[in-house]
């Protein structure tokens, strides 16, 4: 349903006719590893991401899958993307 709350015109999966039900009936704001991503949307003053209703929990163990500001930096300067379940498979069969 269409939140009504802070995220105006966001479909979002806690909106229900009776209100918001994320956890205190509002999402938190991001968090400052969120500075540079595309999902941020300002809301009085404060930003919210588009994506997620607790941005902090999103960088809990390690970075937001959903973040449009990181990149993968290798060793040698080049950048590269990592399929992870492509790279599950080849560290399973030894390959590197
Ligand atoms: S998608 Fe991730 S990095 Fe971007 S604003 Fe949302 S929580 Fe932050």
């Amino acid at each position: 349903m269409v939140c009504t709350i802070l995220k105006e015109e966001i479909d979002c999966i806690f909106m229900t006719r009776q209100g918001c039900t994320y956890n205190g009936g509002h999402c938190e704001p991001v968090v400052e590893a969120c500075e540079g991503c595309d999902h941020l949307k300002e809301v009085d003053s404060d930003y919210y991401c588009v994506t997620s209703a607790n941005p902090a929990a999103k960088w809990n163990i390690g970075s937001c899958n959903f973040a449009t500001h990181v990149v993968t930096q290798i060793s040698n300067g080049d950048v590269a993307k990592v399929n992870p379940l492509k790279a599950s498979k080849r560290a399973a069969s030894g390959r590197s």
